[in-house]
Parts: C-alpha cells; structure tokens; sequence
C-alpha cells in the first residue's frame, strides 16, 4: 500500500503537468480553522440537524429560530482565518490563471484567502465560485435585493431581524438552502471549467450535496484525473486516481507550492 506521501508526490506531479485545475472544496478544508463541519460531531446546533433549519419552509415557520442559529454561525466564522491550505490553493490559483476554486462552503475563507494572498494585486484569479453562496450576503424575500452585512444578528424578535435596506422587508441569508436551485451562472462556470480541466481537486467534502458532488464525475468522464484529499472515504473515492488520507492542512501545501505548470493542452 502507498504512503501518503507517495500519494502526494504522484498528486504534485499531475498538478504540475495539469493545463486547466477545478478545486472543489467542502466543509473540511475549513474544519482546521475552527468552521464545524455539518457531518462532523459539532454539526448539530442545538437539538437541530441543518436540514431542519436550513430550508424556506423552517424560515417561514420560525424565522428567529433560523436567524438565531444563521448568527451563531456568523460569529464561529468570523472568529476563524483562512488556514495553509487556502492561502496555498490562492496563491497558486493567482499564479496560475487556469486553476478555479469552486467551494460548497459558506464561510467565505477562500475569499479571505485571496484577498490576503493578492495584496495590491487583483485577486479575481483566486476568488472562488461560492456555490451555496455566503453567511455574511443577505437578501430581501420582498424585493430579491442582496448585500453584504457582518453586523451581529439580534434574533430575539421578528421586529429586530436584519431588513432590506431598500424596501424593509424581512431579510434572509443569501444561501442556497435544502430544496432551492442553484445560481446557473455559478453551476455553468463549475461544469464547463470541470470538463475541461485535466485534473479536478476534491477537498473535505463528503461528496453527497449535489450537484457539487459530480464535479468531479464530469472530469473523470472527459479523461481527466481526480484526486481526493480527506481523512475518511467518500462516494467520490470511487472516482478518485490519488486518494491522499490526511486532513487539508498537510495534504494541500506541498502539493500546490513550488509547483510549475506546464504550457496549455490537456494532460502533458
Ligand atoms: P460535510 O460536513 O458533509 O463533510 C465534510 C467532509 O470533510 C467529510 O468528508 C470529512 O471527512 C472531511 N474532513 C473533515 N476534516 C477534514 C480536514 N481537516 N481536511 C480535509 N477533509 C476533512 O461537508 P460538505 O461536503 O461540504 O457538505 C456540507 C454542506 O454544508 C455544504 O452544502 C456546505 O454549504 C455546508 N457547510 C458549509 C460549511 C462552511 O462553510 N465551512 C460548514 C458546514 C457545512
Ligand atoms: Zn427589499
């Protein structure tokens, strides 16, 4: 059986040799900064799973019980930064114009990390696609506006929940909750660039939200190669040419740093 450190040698060389590179990262990239994962032994909030709050149908029930738990989350994840496996992927992605991050995660770190990484420089090229959007982006069930607020929540009553800035009606997180589609643009982006690319990157995710979880079934199925960075199996094992079984923090930098990339085409 190989080591893991076999596995992330072989990891390096294919993202070193790799024109075009989709990340797509879940929960647990973030779990060494201090975010909960949602399956992990901290996922549940109070006597709650997410699917019992994260839904239209919880919101319009108890609004206040679902802001009150959006606030707890905004405060863990405020209190968090961005961890070596971020920052290495941003850097990379910055020097590396080929490369896009497509995260299910919420908290906004790869953001952070690319704003951090970037400087004075543009950081566009590390930004990532946020799939289920972000806990700090609001927007009005009235009027459809969104915008960013990392105000503290105050979910004691319905009258001091956050409201539109434009019209006052009841804001809501800006997330894509269980039941509700997916921003097309953000899906396009993430299945043309997983099509193309030659080799997809699947970090701490357990690979059963769709469909985030078959990003990586589409480059598999156009010839491209699949690595999965995780401590534990997932449905996306399967697809998986280099499995590396550690967490996010030791796996992510050695393969992403001081790597040089090769010029445009498939795999070289
Ligand atoms: P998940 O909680 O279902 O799975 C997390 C995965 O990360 C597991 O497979 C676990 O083995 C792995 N993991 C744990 N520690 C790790 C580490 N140190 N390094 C690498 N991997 C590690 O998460 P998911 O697949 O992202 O799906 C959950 C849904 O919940 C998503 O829709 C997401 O929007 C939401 N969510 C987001 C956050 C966040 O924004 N940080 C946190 C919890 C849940
Ligand atoms: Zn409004």
């Amino acid at each position: 059986m190989e080591t893991c450190s076999d596995e992330i040698e072989r990891a390096r060389r294919l993202i070193a040799a790799a024109s075009r590179i989709v990340v797509l990262t879940g929960a647990g990239i973030s779990a060494e900064s201090g975010v909960p994962t949602f399956r992990g032994a901290e996922g549940l909030w109070k006597q709650y799973r997410p699917e019992q709050l994260a839904s239209p149908e919880a919101f319009v029930d108890n609004p206040c019980l679902v802001w009150e738990w959006y606030g707890w989350r905004r405060d863990k994840v405020a209190a968090c930064q961005p961890n070596a496996a971020h920052l290495a992927l941003a850097r990379f992605a910055l020097g590396h114009g080929k490369t896009l991050i497509v995260t299910q995660n919420v908290d906004g770190l790869h953001a952070d990390a690319a704003r951090e990484v970037a400087g004075d420089r543009d950081p566009a090229a590390a930004l990532p696609v946020e799939l289920h959007g972000n806990l700090f982006s609001l927007r009005c069930t009235a009027c459809q506006h969104v915008w960013r607020d990392s105000t503290a929540i105050d979910a004691s009553s319905l009258d001091t929940l956050p409201i539109c800035p434009s019209c006052r009606g009841l804001a809501r997180p800006h997330i894509v909750w269980f039941g509700e589609s997916l921003d097309s643009g953000h899906v396009s982006r993430a299945f043309c660039e997983a099509e193309l690319a030659a080799v997809c990157v699947v970090i701490g995710t357990s690979g059963v939200v769709q469909p985030a979880a078959s990003i990586a079934a589409v480059t598999a199925q156009a010839g491209g190669e699949v690595i999965e960075i995780n401590p534990d199996e997932t449905p996306l094992t399967a697809l998986s040419s280099v499995s590396i079984r550690s967490g996010a923090v030791a796996a992510v930098p050695p393969i992403f740093e001081g790597t040089s990339v090769s010029a445009p085409g498939r795999d070289s």
